[in-house]
């Protein structure tokens, strides 16, 4: 069943903007000479179910990316890809093929084609390719439940729109596949809601036990990091470190299957699940 997320959108925004704040107070980092942000504002962590929105064209990188001021589009990380859609200026259109996160820390929206780029100051209208991201969305969340049910350190992980994967430190593979994927569709079935809350790079220091990937460094480096949790109180399953999008309530997974499980290595585990994204 799907739900919107309306109403977990409207605590986030609220909690986002209070950080925004405080990192406009940071200082130097966070500005250019001329005193303006050019942090892009990224209105998928606001809301994960925003589907358009306008924006400015702040700038263009060497490889053509056009860079945004605000946007709706995901940059490839985390394991997760960057969105694909469209964005639409009063003198045209042109599609993105992926979106990616510059070294000074915006976001760029990529086109495959040579057609002319939005000018700089232009205003463009954004659409995010919906059925792809969701099903990202999907995918990435389930992910997050597969790391609760092997509690082992993980060294990697890759999602793509119907299919995921996470490598876990893990000399031998979990005994029971049947078993497995009975405990994962069992999680989905309870409906957990999913939250976030900010904490700051100390506070995450002081709590290492949160962090589970050995590879992925957590999104540190702003000052404040993004949690994930999914359930609240007494039935929290699940709170760790991620800057990805993911559904409000994992019912949205839907029924998961788990793939192959393959040996990488003496001490490392891949293990695949798929979901069905038409549904
Ligand atoms: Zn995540």
């Amino acid at each position: 069943m799907v739900k919107n997320g309306s109403q977990n959108g409207a605590s986030w925004k609220r909690s986002l903007a209070d950080i925004q704040d405080d990192l406009a107070g940071l200082g130097d980092d966070w500005k250019r000479h001329d005193g303006i942000s050019h942090m892009t504002k990224l209105l998928f962590h606001e809301d994960a179910y925003l589907k358009r929105c306008s924006g400015t064209v702040a700038g263009h990188t060497h490889q053509g990316g056009i860079i945004l001021d605000r946007t709706v589009f995901y940059p490839h990380g985390g394991g997760q890809p960057g969105d694909s859609g469209l964005l639409r200026w009063s003198e045209g259109e042109i599609e993105v093929s992926t979106t990616v996160k510059t070294e000074e820390g915006q976001i760029a929206a990529v086109s495959p084609e040579s057609s002319p780029l939005p000018p700089i100051g232009a205003v463009v209208e954004q659409e995010v390719d919906w059925d792809r991201r969701y099903g990202h969305m999907r995918v990435h969340t389930a992910l997050h439940l597969l790391s609760v049910l092997i509690p082992l350190p993980v060294t990697g992980g890759s999602i793509s729109e119907g299919k995921g994967r996470l490598d876990f430190d893990m000399p031998e593979a979990p005994a029971d596949k049947a078993k497995l994927e009975e405990k994962l569709n069992a999680l989905i079935a309870e409906d957990h809601e999913v939250s976030e809350q900010w904490i700051t790079d100390e506070e995450l220091a002081g709590k290492p036990e949160l962090v589970k990937t050995m590879k992925v460094s957590p999104p540190m480096g702003t000052g404040m990091v993004r949690l994930i949790r999914i359930g609240r109180g007494a039935s929290q399953i699940d709170i760790q470190p991620c800057g990805g999008t993911h559904v409000a309530q994992i019912g949205e997974i839907g029924k998961c299957r788990i793939g192959k499980m393959e040996k990488k290595g003496r001490q490392n585990r891949r293990v695949y699940i798929h979901i069905d994204c038409d549904v």
